[in-house]
C-alpha cells in the first residue's frame, strides 16, 4: 500500500532527534511521498535541504498567516526564484487565520492573495490553512481565482455547505489524524460530502496529532516535553478515512493517492500504482 501525505512539515528542528528512525516507521506504515511545506522566510533553506536529502519529498514554499507580520521586503523575489528553480515545488503553506491572538485580517489577505496570485502564475498548486476564517476565504476565492491546477485545504474543519463552493473553486481536502479527537466526530463526516476525487490524507506532522489514546506513535519534543505527531500516523488518517467513506483500506489508499498525484505530482513524480 502507497500512501502520499498531502501536508506536512518534516523539515521542524522539533522532529530531527527522531530522524531517520521515524521515516523507516512511516515508510514501513505505507509512506511513499509527502508535500513539505515551508512557513516563513526562515525555513524555506531548510525545506530546500530536506527535499534534496529526501528525493521521494516534494517542496512547497510559502508564508503562513501566523508569520505574515514576520515576512521580509524581499519575500515575493526569493519566492518566485524558489518556485522557478524547482519545477515540482508548490506554494505553500499559505492562508487566513482569525484564531491567532494579533491577527490583522487586513495584512493576511493581502498576503494570502498575492501568494494565491503567485502560484497562479506559476501554474502551481497551493496549499492552504484556514482557521475560524471561512467567509474570509470564500470572499478571498471569489475575488482571486486559485490556480487552475488546483489548491488544497489542508485539515478541511469548514462547514458542509462550503464544500461546493470550494470544489467548484479547484479545492482539494485532507483528512487529518487530529480528526479522531471524539469531539471532531461532524469534521469526519464532513469528508462523507466532499466529491471522492478531491480527497486526500495528511498528518501535518510534526504537528496536529492524533489524541493520545489513538495513537499507535507517541513521540515527544525532546527541548519542550510536548507531543509530536510521528509521520507514521499517516496510516490512522487512511484508516479512519476507510471507515468514513466505507471503503476498504486498500481502495481509500489507491484514491487518495491518485488524487494526489493529480494534484501534486505531475511529470513523473510520485509512488508508481
Ligand atoms: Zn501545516
Amino acid at each position: 500500500m502507497k500512501l502520499c501525505d498531502a501536508h506536512c512539515h518534516l523539515h521542524f528542528e522539533s522532529l530531527t532527534p527522531w530522524l531517520p528512525e521515524a521515516l523507516e516507521t512511516a515508510k514501513g506504515a505505507g509512506l511513499a511521498a509527502a508535500v513539505v511545506n515551508g512557513t516563513r522566510q526562515g525555513d524555506w533553506a531548510q525545506v530546500t535541504a530536506f527535499c534534496s536529502r529526501e528525493n521521494w519529498v516534494l517542496p512547497a514554499y510559502g508564508i503562513h498567516p501566523w508569520h505574515a507580520a514576520g515576512r521580509g521586503g524581499a519575500w515575493e523575489k526569493e519566492l518566485n526564484a524558489l518556485l522557478e528553480a524547482s519545477p515540482s515545488a508548490s506554494v505553500g503553506e499559505i492562508g487566513l487565520d482569525l484564531w491567532i491572538e494579533g491577527h490583522d485580517l487586513a495584512d493576511q489577505t493581502v498576503l494570502f492573495r498575492r501568494q494565491l496570485a503567485i502560484a497562479r502564475e506559476h501554474r502551481r498548486p497551493a496549499t492552504v490553512h484556514c482557521v475560524r476564517a471561512w467567509e474570509p476565504l470564500r470572499q478571498c476565492l471569489k475575488k482571486e481565482a486559485a490556480p487552475d491546477c488546483g489548491f488544497l485545504i489542508h485539515a478541511f474543519a469548514g462547514s458542509e455547505d462550503l464544500i461546493p463552493f470550494f470544489a467548484e473553486c479547484g479545492a482539494y481536502f485532507s483528512f487529518s489524524p487530529s480528526f479522531l479527537a471524539e469531539k471532531r466526530q461532524n469534521r469526519r463526516q464532513a469528508f462523507r460530502r466532499i466529491p471522492r476525487k478531491r480527497i486526500l490524507i495528511e498528518t501535518d506532522a510534526p504537528d496536529l496529532g492524533p489524541p493520545p489514546e489513538l495513537n499507535p506513535y507517541p513521540l515527544t519534543d525532546a527541548w519542550t516535553g510536548k507531543p509530536l505527531n510521528h509521520p507514521a500516523n499517516l496510516r490512522l488518517s487512511l484508516e479512519w478515512l476507510a471507515a468514513v467513506l466505507e471503503l476498504s483500506e486498500e481502495e481509500t489508499a489507491g484514491l487518495t493517492t491518485g488524487n494526489w498525484r493529480r494534484l501534486f505530482g505531475s511529470g513523473d513524480f510520485g509512488p508508481s500504482e
